[in-house]
């Protein structure tokens, strides 16, 4: 503690308080504002009793130029004077002092306000100490950390500051606002189109994060796009702090996954799994309906013959050369995939007649095609239409006995049963 008063008697007054008090203070004291100055550069000291009426330096003057100083600014200071009017005590609290007494000042009373600001300044320094840990804490974070009142940020952590490439929580503000404003309006993302005009996003987010999990996708200042999952908690006093796992690499390999599950390597068309999936879909759809729905089974006429002669490369892209051709003469929702070997799949939502139209019409198609070092091939074809009472196993076998019939009756050709 520093005492500072232009009266010696003043100082040895407070000096014989201090020794006599419990509490153990570490006393320094100045006799001049200029002295009081010089002291706090080289000490550490935790309040400052400070007299008002000085020489040269007064203790109004003195106390601006503490405050002033990075280094002293956040010590308390207690004016001490014999002053008592109103411009005194106004100055003294306007100046940055923390309290005011008068001389002569009952001692039980100053030791007490002494203690109070002394307790005081420790628990601030604690809460800064906290609130420094808390930043970090948040900025060692890789995923994105933020406080804001659903409107705007109000805290950032490093890593969205990165991501953004913003320098500061105002840069953000100014640039972008609410984070909420960088979510892509598009379908399976969630985006402020999503919210009603009349609700705050974050609500309708704590709302849907009961049931679902609730993901963004945010492009970074390269134009990639991220995909992130959020968190979010509420506090009291209508602040929320979220989190934004960034699960881009996740989820686009789920979606590789997903692909190798349900797609033919070779052709890159649809595998018997994802065939019997959308098969049996389709089949108990036609339950509500009386549209037709034909399958048709292909077999690639004497495809060991291309393997023996020209190897099993050549044969491969005759296989993929294939899928491309019958790929560009059918629709989009013709459902076609690769049954297995040198056998296809084909099914059309319409009757018997249609598609065996459909697939003389692929047969010409690829018996003109040029297959390269192949030259040319056939296929035979075998149709069934779906009736009641059919399974998918059904239909099949029948496309099958169909196929059977036209290898038997001299291949490139379509029969049905
Ligand atoms: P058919 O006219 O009676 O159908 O005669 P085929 O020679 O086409 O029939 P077969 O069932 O005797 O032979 C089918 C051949 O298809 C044998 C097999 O090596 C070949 N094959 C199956 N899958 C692949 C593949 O992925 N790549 C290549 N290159 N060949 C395959
Ligand atoms: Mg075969
Ligand atoms: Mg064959």
């Amino acid at each position: 503690m520093l005492c500072v008063d232009d009266v010696k008697t003043n100082l040895l007054t407070l000096e014989a308080i201090f020794e006599s008090n419990d509490e153990d203070y570490n006393l320094l004291m100045a006799m001049s504002g200029q002295e009081a100055l010089d002291i706090l550069q080289t000490n550490e000291v935790d309040l400052i009793l400070l007299d008002v009426m000085m020489p040269e330096l007064n203790g109004f003057d003195t106390a601006k130029l503490i405050l002033k100083n990075k280094k002293t600014k956040d010590i308390p200071i207690i004016f001490l004077t014999a002053k008592q009017d109103d411009e005194t005590i106004k100055m003294s609290y306007e100046v940055g002092g923390v309290d005011y007494m008068n001389k002569p000042f009952n001692v039980t009373e100053l030791l007490k306000r002494i203690d109070f600001h002394l307790r005081l300044k420790k628990s601030e320094k604690l809460i800064h100490i906290e609130k420094e840990q808390i930043q970090s804490l948040i900025n060692l974070q890789d995923n994105f950390v933020l406080l804001t009142d659903g409107v705007k940020a109000i805290k950032i952590n490093s890593a969205i500051e990165d991501f953004f490439q913003v320098k500061s929580i105002s840069e953000f503000q100014e640039k972008y606002g609410c984070i909420c404003k960088t979510f892509i309006e598009e379908n399976g993302y969630y985006h402020l189109g999503l919210v009603d005009t009349e609700e705050l996003w974050i609500s309708d987010v704590i709302e849907r994060l009961k049931n679902e999990d609730v993901i963004v996708k945010i492009k970074d200042i390269e134009n990639n796009n991220h995909i992130f999952a959020i968190k979010a908690v509420k506090f009291e006093n209508s602040l929320f702090i979220l989190s934004f796992t960034d699960i881009t690499s996740m989820s686009e390999q789920s979606r590789e996954y997903e692909y190798e599950a349900s797609h033919d390597p070779l052709t890159s068309i649809y595998n018997r799994n994802m065939f019997v999936r959308v098969m049996k879909e389709k089949i108990k759809q036609r339950i509500f309906t009386n549209k037709g729905l034909s399958l048709c089974v292909l077999d690639i006429d004497h495809f060991k013959d291309v393997n023996d002669t020209y190897g099993h490369l050549v044969g491969d892209n005759v296989l993929k050369h294939l899928a491309r051709l019958i790929e560009k003469h059918i629709r989009s929702e013709d459902l076609f995939a690769r049954w297995g070997g040198e056998e296809f799949i084909l099914v059309f939502e319409f009757g018997i007649n249609e598609a065996y139209r459909k697939v003389e019409f692929l047969r010409k198609i690829i018996e003109k095609e040029n297959f390269g070092t192949v030259g040319s091939l056939t296929c035979s074809f075998g149709v069934s239409e779906y009736k009641y009472g059919d399974t998918l196993e059904s239909l099949i076998n029948e496309a099958d006995k169909a196929l059977y019939e036209a290898k038997a009756s001299g291949r490139n050709m379509v029969c049905q049963i």
